[in-house]
């Protein structure tokens, strides 16, 4: 089985660019879902045992939900310490980008990377990266950046020291962006890194649940009422969507992380091929906040760019729209009569 990513030029550049590096900075995406936060704490955990000082950095607020993952108390947020973040970017003499490849997923952070001094080493699965960098570690047919990130360091020699935190947090990546190892998770390379992860002493099932039966009740009551009362299924196309408001959000207490998730529900519905989520911005006006998921070969992407200002994966994309929700409403439904 084939776990090695990188010909040996690359594995020797990276290999030098760590080598010369003793301040490392590793950065996830705005929002930070599990892989981002998996793959950024995995990775910095290997440089750390390389002995190198590393600083991980989040643009913002991670998920309840992710709380638990080891070491996730150390990390820097941009919008509570812009000052911190920005200095630690300055002293940096290597930056890792984690699981994002346009600089615009990091929001106001974006200037930190445009202009870093320090050469930049992006890792991720996301097609078409466009951050500007000394070497990209691109692989979007990849289940995951944390996949990436654990082929990164058994083909530079890393498994053996690898920690059981590590491993639970690469772990805990992989299982989140497969949905539990449901989608996106066929190919045999991943069960042997999960066997692999395994004999480091990781309880699987545990960060299972940790993860999906961590939700507040009113997380799991926002669930039904998005269900019962907001969900609009074509049944023709086979498309389904829901608007949520502040009001509606308000109403569940929401919180950063709750909307995790929902999306994917919908596509429970028999025959059911795409799911768009639409959920207005908290504190912003005009700012609505959009998710799709899909099934085989209909593609989010495209939809996601052409009507969303956004992108992501085949199956599973996102953007923004800046509106009301009751003109966000007929943009998504433009889109689904188009389609
Ligand atoms: P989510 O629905 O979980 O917010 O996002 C799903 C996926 O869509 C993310 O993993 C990411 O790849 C992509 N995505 C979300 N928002 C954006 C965006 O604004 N721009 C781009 N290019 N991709 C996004
Ligand atoms: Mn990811």
């Amino acid at each position: 089985m084939q776990i090695n990513l990188l010909n040996y030029a690359e594995c020797e550049m990276l290999r030098g660019l760590i080598a010369d590096a003793e301040h490392i900075v590793v950065c996830g995406h705005r929002s930070p879902d599990g892989d981002a936060m998996g793959s950024s704490l995995g990775w910095s955990e290997y440089l750390k045992g390389l002995g190198k000082n590393v600083e991980v950095v989040m643009p913002d607020l991670f998920p309840d939900f992710l709380q638990w993952l080891p070491n996730a108390d150390g990390i820097l947020r941009y919008d509570k310490k812009p000052d911190e973040v920005a200095k630690t970017f300055d002293h940096a003499d290597l930056i890792c980008c984690m699981d994002f490849g346009q600089s615009g997923r990091v929001d106001s952070m974006s200037a930190l990377i445009d202009n870093a001094k320090a050469p930049i080493v992006l890792i991720d699965h996301h097609p078409d990266p466009t951050i500007k960098t000394r070497m990209k570690v691109s692989r979007p047919e990849l289940s995951s950046t944390s996949e990436v990130v654990f082929r990164l360091i058994w083909q530079l020699g890393g498994f053996e020291c690898m920690t059981r935190q590590a491993a639970v947090d690469i772990y805990c990546g992989m299982m989140t962006d497969t949905g539990g190892f449901t989608f996106n998770s066929n190919r045999p390379e991943i069960f042997f890194i999960i066997s692999q992860l395994l004999t480091k002493g990781i309880n699987k099932d545990r960060i299972y649940r940790n993860v999906y039966h961590n939700y507040s009740e009113q997380r799991v009551r926002l669930m039904g009422f998005v269900l019962y009362k907001r969900l609009h299924v074509n049944m023709q196309k086979r498309v389904c969507y829901y608007i949520l408001t502040r009001q509606d959000l308000k109403r569940f207490n929401f919180k950063k992380g709750d909307a995790e998730g929902l999306v994917n529900i919908p596509l429970q519905i028999k025959g059911m091929r795409l799911s768009i989520s639409l959920r207005e911005d908290t504190e912003r006006d005009h700012l609505i906040w959009v998710s799709l998921r899909s099934v085989d070969n209909l593609s989010c992407t495209k939809i996601a760019e052409k009507y969303f200002n956004g992108g992501g994966h085949f199956n599973a994309s996102g953007g923004r729209l800046e509106c009301t929700p009751q003109e966000a409403e007929i943009i998504v439904q433009r889109a689904i009569e188009e389609m």
